[in-house]
């Protein structure tokens, strides 16, 4: 299952090469399809993934992959994947557990079609959809609740990077939600660092600017749960990431991986994402 840790060390495909040092978290990558694909292109998409994971062989307690198909996919896809090997994911859901929400999915009709993971406050969201840090606690805690594992989204603006309060911002976005969580609940989390301009735009943060803020959030979970959480804490880079720039991405020490949008859109370059872990 994603977010699992057995081993103090990390072990990589055999076709993988890497010089990135060995920690104890996993890496992940996470394709969110966003609102793309009909029925029947989702799930040849998610099979194409499927068996080029089936091939790879990989060891999916150390390296995960999930995916994150539109809400009308979900049982079908759960269906023709592996899911002890792909992590099936929501790109959302409701803040309330039931009731005259019309339109809405809730966490637990998510988990009864196979969810196992949640992205939660993706720019988008935040964006378009105006999800305030309010709500997005109320869904960050009903993840919790159904023993789901949220991937929670944060990043600033463009415009915020160029007057240089980007730290100040990332801090913030993390204090008004997850950093609410109990440390035992946080630790059932996944976090996606996304600056908001880098994502779909073409335009991707530098390896020295990603592992510059992801190595400013694991001082924070520090500084808020310890070191030991800090550690073993997953955190995502987001923005535009490809083949081309993945490797040099996920070689920085604290970027432990991506979630992914446009190049999750074709299996063979997501998968070729996927082995830059
Ligand atoms: C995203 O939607 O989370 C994302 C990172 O998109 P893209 O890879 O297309 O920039």
């Amino acid at each position: 299952q994603i977010g699992v840790i057995k081993k103090k060390t990390k072990i990589y495909f055999s076709f993988v090469k890497t010089n990135k040092p060995t920690t104890m978290r996993k890496n992940i990558v996470a394709g969110n399809w966003k609102l793309n694909t009909t029925l029947q292109e989702g799930v040849e998409l998610a099979t194409a993934v499927n068996e080029i994971v089936k091939t790879a062989k990989c060891d999916c307690e150390t390296a995960g992959i999930a995916i994150a198909p539109p809400y009308t996919h979900l049982y079908a896809i759960s269906q023709v994947i592996d899911n002890d090997k792909i992590c099936l994911t929501a790109q959302n859901c409701a803040a309330e557990e039931k009731g005259a929400f019309t339109g809405e999915v809730s966490v637990e009709m998510l988990k009864s079609v196979g969810v196992k993971a949640i992205i939660i406050g993706h720019s988008e969201r935040r964006s378009i959809y105006k999800e305030t840090d309010e709500i997005l606690l109320k869904k960050v805690n009903l993840c919790q609740k159904h023993e789901l594992k949220p991937i929670f989204c944060f990043g600033e603006q463009l415009a915020e990077r160029e007057s240089g309060s980007h730290f100040e911002i990332i801090k913030s976005q993390l204090e008004g939600v997850i950093f609410k969580l109990s440390a035992e609940n946080f630790k059932n989390s996944i976090l996606a660092y996304e600056p908001v301009w880098a994502i779909g735009t073409g335009k991707t943060a530098s390896p020295d600017q990603a592992q510059e803020m992801h190595a400013y959030i694991r001082k924070l979970i520090a500084e808020k749960y310890g070191q030991e959480i800090a550690d073993e804490k997953t955190i995502l880079y987001g923005g535009s990431c490809k083949p081309a720039n993945a490797k040099e991405l996920f070689s920085n020490p604290d970027v432990d991986g991506g979630l992914i949008g446009g190049a999750s859109l074709k299996a063979d370059d997501f998968m070729a994402i996927f082995k830059q872990l």
